[in-house]
């Protein structure tokens, strides 16, 4: 499994509902989101109405989740949650929005993988708070109109292009979250430590953010074996040494790339010379979906501009063969 992978489940949720922010001022980084949120949710609550539906995107592990709960906190509501894939009839998103309270945020996670006829009673509970559902087969079906309290849908996905159109017409407000920088990643760390009893230094709270993938989630996970490091082979204070040498261990390379970053980067080198190359031939190469790589790995090597999108495929930069000490070829010499 991938150290650094951003999705989480099983025990590790439980320590992180312990170090996720609850309201919008623990939210660090997204300067713009924040802002934005903070006067539509004033403004929605001065006016005594439900907030406008929302759309958060952005890579895993960036804060989607958090947001949704972080809203429902900061409008006085209960969140309730679900995610795409799990509501599998109309009747299954029905249950779940028949049992709102006005003003409920309803937060659906990988909202781009609802089946069709899931996403189609989703439009007029969205437009107008109506559930239009068909009860009932064959001649004897009927189609009966119920009206919903007035609730906030959040929805959560990795690319706002995934959506169908209508859907994301739907939405009110949309966010985009951005990769986060090193000083707010050092926050969340620095923040997290304090929250876990790790004793560490500014210094060490850097070197954990730097090699984060700019992914608050990541960030927790790499300081939680940073801290299980600390413990065994030094005596338990984390400094800057002791980050660098656990992460050393954990092949969390000075970047923060880990095998899997370093598979793609090295395959579009040796396999395809660097590029111009289809996500799909590079999927072949090492392995992997096409999704997990253009949903979980190229976005932050494209931040990081080791990798760039044209319209003839993926290519390398000279970045990526200065990282690997490879001699940079001369096309890629401007
Ligand atoms: P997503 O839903 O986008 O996959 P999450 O909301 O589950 O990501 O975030 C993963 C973890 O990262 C959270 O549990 C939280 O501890 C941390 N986190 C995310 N965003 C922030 C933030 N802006 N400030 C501090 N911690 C954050």
């Amino acid at each position: 499994d991938r150290l650094i992978a951003p999705d989480s489940k099983g025990p590790e949720e439980q320590l992180d509902r312990a170090i996720r922010p609850k309201t919008l001022a623990e939210y660090v980084g997204q300067p713009v989101v924040r802002e934005q949120m903070e006067i539509f949710i004033q403004a929605a609550r001065a006016r005594d109405e439900s907030l406008d539906h929302t759309l958060v995107f952005g890579p895993p592990g960036l804060g989607k989740t958090t947001l949704a709960n972080i809203i429902a906190q900061e409008m006085g509501v209960a969140l309730k949650s679900t995610s795409g894939p799990v509501l599998e009839k109309a009747g299954d998103l029905a249950a779940l929005m028949t049992n709102l309270e006005p003003g409920d945020v309803l937060f659906i996670d990988e909202i781009h993988r609802l089946s069709p006829v899931v996403e189609e009673i989703l439009y007029p509970a969205m437009e107008d708070f109506q559930l239009d559902i068909v009860i009932g087969e064959g001649p004897a079906a009927r189609s009966i109109k119920l009206d919903l309290p007035p609730f906030t849908l959040v929805g959560a996905t990795t690319r706002a292009g995934l959506l169908t159109s209508p859907l994301r017409d739907r939405f009110g407000i949309v966010q985009r979250l951005e990769f986060y920088n090193i000083a707010d990643l050092t926050h969340i760390v620095s923040r997290s430590a304090d929250l876990l009893g790790v004793p560490m230094d500014e210094a060490g709270a850097a070197e954990v953010a730097k090699r984060s993938r700019g992914t608050p989630r990541i960030a927790n996970r790499l300081l939680r074996r940073v801290r299980d490091y600390a413990q065994i082979k030094a005596d338990g204070q984390v400094s800057e040494t002791v980050a660098d040498q656990a992460l050393n261990m954990l092949n969390v390379d000075v970047r923060g790339f880990d095998h899997m970053d370093r598979r793609l980067l090295v395959a579009m080198m040796d396999n395809f010379t660097g590029g111009p190359v289809g996500v799909d031939s590079l999927a072949a190469a090492i392995g992997e979906e096409r999704g997990t790589i253009e949903d979980v790995i190229e976005p932050y090597l494209i931040q990081q501009g080791f990798i760039a999108r044209t319209p003839r495929g993926r290519v390398l930069t000279a970045q990526a063969y200065q990282h690997f000490g490879a001699p940079v070829p001369d096309r890629f010499k401007d």
